[in-house]
Formats: structure tokens, sequence, C-alpha cells
């Protein structure tokens, strides 16, 4: 009895933790020859910190992350529209987590290999498709190789080669006209040192959080991501992670941007190198499984990256796979369990981000209602009605406090699959 998964990223990696945990036999494969810290900041919210604790890397994910107190939406001007504490200062049994993502995915990939020695993973190893058998699955490797299994979950991100193969005709993600410019930049601290801010409306944006502890100047390493929109007709480059982009695109665009509490053209010119990336996701699919072969993160449920839930509900997967797999055996009965109980919720949040229904929806509300001047937001939007909005994304998401917190272990501690 085998698990393939294809790839070793945040869900594959967590997956393969599970799985040790649970004493189930598996094996990954990633295309990557060296597995290397790409990418910049990533949140994550307390239900994914929870399984993380529960996997016993609290104090490895403390050693990396920032636990986040606050999240602020303010409009181009700087003014407050929605200020609410995050994680344990909003009465989560868990904090909140800002973290390098390159520094998640070593330290899950460390943690691994510690724990379950390196032959579980094989690098240089493309999945290329898969073909099903009398006993499970084939996974078809770039090269002519090939593996056998039980069961394969596809774990290779948003350009997914087992998911191509299950929807043979849907072709690339879906651009939605915004460009993200990303990057890390050494910069004071604001709010508190443990705040993540945005700014701006859905034409012109900023997020800016810290990922480490400010130092003894009070500066620390801020993430920012800008965004700006653009005609989605135009073609753009296509989508990598790690293309390399030239500031004087998006300078002009923010060079007012200075408040008394951040100054957002010295964040991007004291970058070392920032990132371009296209806003995109595709659309939700009607069924993630082929027999023993299922989808999870970003192969299943690729979502723009405005909600801070894109690795949270990775980890999240991996977790409920395994919890499946404690009741029905490493089987395909279980895949679908997972599907059912995951497959609504990361519908209904691909979906409410799409529709501006995500937690920064209210940034474009004020611009339409007062182009971000205001002396008192409850003129523009009542605080009830902020908060209302606040708390209906968590809820979709499945992180409401009293929900979270009340909910018992996703898998019980110290339980093994015989
Ligand atoms: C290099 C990189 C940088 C990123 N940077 C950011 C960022 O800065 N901000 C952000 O919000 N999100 C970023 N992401 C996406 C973010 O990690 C995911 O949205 C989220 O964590 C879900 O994780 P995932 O494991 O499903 O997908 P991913 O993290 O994308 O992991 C997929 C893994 O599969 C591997 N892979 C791909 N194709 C194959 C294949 N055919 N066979 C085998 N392996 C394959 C990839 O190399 C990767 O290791 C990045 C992803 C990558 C790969």
């Amino acid at each position: 009895m085998t698990v393939m998964i294809a790839g070793a990223g945040i869900a594959g990696l967590t997956l393969g933790l599970t799985l040790h945990e649970l004493g189930v036999p598996f094996h990954i494969y990633e295309a990557t020859e060296t597995l290397k810290p790409m990418g910049v900041g990533i949140n994550l919210q307390p239900n994914a910190v929870r399984e993380l604790f529960d996997l016993g890397l609290e104090a490895e994910l403390s050693a990396i992350g920032v636990r986040t107190r606050q999240l602020g939406f303010y409009s181009k001007l700087g003014n407050t529209i929605w200020e609410e504490p995050r994680g344990q200062a909003a009465g989560y049994s868990w904090p909140q987590f800002s973290v390098h993502r390159g520094a998640l995915q070593m330290m899950l990939y460390h943690a691994l290999l510690a724990r379950a020695g390196d032959s579980v993973l094989t690098t240089g190893a493309r999945a290329a498709g898969y073909e099903l058998t009398d006993h499970g699955v084939t996974l078809l490797l770039d090269g002519g190789r090939g593996a056998q299994g039980n069961l394969l979950i596809g774990a290779d991100g948003i350009h997914s080669a087992i998911r191509a193969q299950m929807y043979p005709g849907e072709g690339a993600p879906i651009w939605n006209g915004r460009i993200l410019w990303r990057a890390t930049t050494q910069a004071p601290a604001f709010h508190g040192g443990a705040a993540m801010a945005m700014i701006g409306h859905d034409h012109l944006r900023l997020v800016a959080y810290p990922i480490s502890a400010p130092d003894a100047d009070g500066k620390a390493v801020i993430n920012w991501i800008a965004e700006k929109q653009f005609d989605p007709g135009v073609p753009r480059n296509k989508e990598s992670w790690n293309r390399a982009a030239d500031i004087d695109d998006i300078l002009p665009d923010f060079a007012d941007w200075r408040f008394d509490w951040i100054d957002v053209p010295a964040l991007i010119t004291g970058a070392e190198t920032v990132y371009e990336y296209p806003m995109v996701d595709r659309d939700p699919l009607p069924c993630w499984q082929d027999g023993p072969v299922s989808l999870m993160g970003d192969a299943a449920h690729p979502t723009y990256p405005v909600g801070s839930n894109g690795a949270s509900q990775a980890i999240v997967d991996a977790r409920v796979i395994g919890a499946q797999m404690l009741t029905h055996g490493a089987t395909p009965e279980a895949l679908t369990r997972y599907e059912n109980a995951l497959r609504p919720v990361t519908t209904a949040v691909g979906m409410a981000n799409r529709a501006g229904g995500g937690p920064d929806g209210v940034l474009q509300q004020v611009e339409d209602l007062c182009g971000g001047e205001f002396t008192d937001i409850n003129d523009v939007i009542p605080q009830d009605q902020l908060a209302a909005h606040a708390a209906k994304y968590k809820s979709i998401a499945g992180f409401s406090i009293e929900e979270l917190n009340a909910r018992p272990r996703t898998i019980p501690a110290g339980t093994r699959i015989n």
C-alpha cells in the first residue's frame, strides 16, 4: 500500500508529514531538482496553524514566522476603514502566522526528512500523468519513468499535470487583469510590528505585513504586494511565481502614498528583487477524483491570494485526507469523503474571492462611495456592516472563532492506521 504524492509544495509536504504520523506508506515526487526557498510572504490562518501545531511543529513555525495580531483596511489616502484583531488577539486558541513561503516549505521539508528519512521523496521527478491499473494507479513521470501505488494525490500546484489529465480541455489559468508585484524590504515596522495592512482599492492597492520581528532600530522584513488593474483582454506574461519585474512599472502610481505610519514609495524602492505575478485562478471543478486519484491544494482549488487562504487550505486538505484515511483506510472511499467535506468550502471561497466578497471587498466599496476621503468612516459605511462582512468571510473559509475553537482535533493525538 503506497500513496503517491505529486509535488513537494506546502500541500504535498504536509500530506507526507500527516501520512508518516499515521503510519501510511507514501512517496513524494517533486519536479524541481533541488528544493529552494522560493516565493515571498504568505499567511497561515489559525485553522491551518492548529494543524501544524498538532503535527508537533509549533517551535519550528515560531522560529520562522510572525504571530500576526491585526488586519487593517485603509483608503488610498491612508484613512482607516476597518481594523480587527487577528489570531490569538482575536480570541482564537491558535495564532495566525505571517511567514516567508520558502521558509515554510523548507521547514516542512526538513521536518519530513528528519522524521521519515530522505527515501520518501524523489526530486527531479516531474509528473506527466497517470494510468489506472487493476491494483491502483501508475504515476507517469517525465523521461518515460513510472511508479506504482494504490492512490495518487496531485499536489502539483496551479499548473497541475494530474488535473490537466482529468480535465484536458481546461487550458491556462484565468487572469482577472490585475498584476501583483511582490517583494520584501527591510523597513520600519508599523502598527505594533505584527499587523497586516491593505491600502487602496481594486484598481490600485498595496498589501504589507512583517515576516520578521523588528530589529533594534524598529525595522522588520516587510512583505509587500502592489497590485494594479489592467485590461484583462490584453495578454501579459505567462504566470510564473519567479518572474523578476521592473519597479518603474509601478512606482509612479504610488508616488503620493506616504502616510505617517508607512512610506509606500520607500518600501518599493528598498526591495532587492521584485517579482511580477498575474492575479489568476481557475473555475471550480465539479469533481476532484478519478478512482484512486485525487487533487489537493492549488491543483484542486487555486484562488486569488486575497483572503490569505491558499496555503492554509492546502494544509487543511492534507489533514482532512489523513482523517478520512483513519476511518476508511488509504482507499478511494477516503478520497471521496475528503472531497465531499472540502470541495463545497473551497468552491465558496474561490467564488467569494472573485466577486469581491473576500475581506478586501470593503476597499472598493469605500472608493466608490467617497473616493477614500472621510473623517469618520461611520459616515460612509457603519461599523456593524464592516464587522458583519469580516465575520462572513471567516465563516465561509472555515475559520470562524467559536466554531474553530470548539471543533475537536482533525486527527486525534497518537492515532495510527494499523
Ligand atoms: C516557487 C513558488 C513560489 C510561490 N510564491 C508564492 C508567494 O510568494 N505568495 C503566495 O501567496 N503564494 C505563492 N506560491 C503559491 C503557494 O505556495 C500556494 O498557493 C499554496 O501554498 C498552496 O500550495 P500547493 O502545495 O498546493 O502548491 P505549490 O506551493 O505551488 O506547490 C506545488 C509543488 O509541486 C511542484 N510541481 C509542479 N508541477 C509538478 C509536476 N508536474 N510534478 C511534480 N511536482 C510538480 C512544484 O515545484 C511545487 O513544489 C508559490 C508557489 C511556488 C511553487
